[in-house]
């Protein structure tokens, strides 16, 4: 599975990434955490990131797009991975999708955490807060001042991008505003339904019709009209399970717009306005 969780600073990429590396054992390609790792052991391009980032820019593309590229190739990558503010730019999506098609492998979803801006601010200094009872260093950037500066990078760099993928028919919206728990169950609920992951229906299905059919391998020894029921309800567990549900059914029929719709909360009229205006 390869995914794509996009939003402002503070909408809850980084927690909900590890929490679908944990559920599904793919691994989490953060550029942010990396360009911090590198910074920290004082590389040239840690160096050049770090003056960048504790000013809320962006890092140049070609540099993000580079690391991205290398990261990829690494083994524990080839089983699927969730970007976590990459890409962040059109240019760098663009490249992403290069670099995807040159490797034939296909990207499964975008997911969009949206959220109120009026509430990043909150949770920009929650997270300062809870990092320095860890003991640990705060980000440089988790500061009201530089949190307005990525956030005005983001409205005018990175949105573009819920359009560019929304074009390719990759978006998928979550409402970030709900508690940690629901996010991450939202997720699993539309990554169940586009067939990017088991939904749990079927693999209840799959455990059902393993139960029946061990019933019925029980009949089979047993008697003659044991045997019949055993095999009709063998057939129909079969059946059960090799039916898609409604949704996957809706995923496969190319409804994503349609999951999607369902997904995303409707923008206030506040945020549809500051949009138009823009
Ligand atoms: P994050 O940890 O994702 O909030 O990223 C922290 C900072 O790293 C950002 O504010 C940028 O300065 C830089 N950064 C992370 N990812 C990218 C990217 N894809 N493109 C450019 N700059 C990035």
């Amino acid at each position: 599975m390869r995914l794509i969780l996009l939003g402002p600073p503070g909408s809850g990429k980084g927690t909900q990434a590890q929490r679908l590396v944990h559920k599904h054992g793919i691994v989490q390609l953060s550029t942010g955490e990396m360009l911090r790792a590198a910074a920290a052991a004082g590389t040239p391009v840690g160096l050049q990131a770090k003056e960048i980032m504790s000013h809320g820019g962006l890092v140049p593309d070609e540099v993000v797009v580079r690391i991205i590229a290398d990261r990829i190739e690494q083994p524990d990558a080839a089983r699927g991975f969730i970007l976590d503010g990459f890409p962040r730019t059109v240019p760098q999506a663009a490249a992403l999708d290069e670099l995807l098609k040159k490797k034939h492998l296909k990207l499964d979803a975008v997911i969009e955490l949206r959220v109120n801006e009026s509430a990043l601010l909150d949770r920009v200094e929650k997270r300062a807060e809870e990092t320095r009872a860890r003991g640990e260093e705060v980000r440089l950037d988790d500061t009201p001042e530089v949190l307005i500066k990525r956030l005005a990078s983001y409205r005018s760099l990175t949105e573009p991008l819920i359009h560019y993928y929304s074009e390719r028919r990759k978006l998928l919206t979550v409402d970030g505003m709900m508690t940690i728990e629901h996010v991450t169950r939202e997720i699993n609920r539309i990554l169940a339904a586009i067939g990017a992951v088991e939904p749990k229906v079927e693999a209840s299905a799959r455990k059902t019709a393993k139960g029946v059919r061990k019933v019925a391998k029980t009949a089979k020894k047993a008697s003659r009209p044991a045997r019949t029921a055993g095999r009709g309800a063998s057939k129909a567990a079969a059946k059960a399970v090799k039916r898609p549900s409604k949704v996957k059914k809706a995923a496969k029929a190319g409804t994503r717009a349609g999951i999607a719709r369902k997904a995303a909360p409707r923008p206030s009229k506040k945020l549809t306005k500051k949009r138009a205006k823009r």
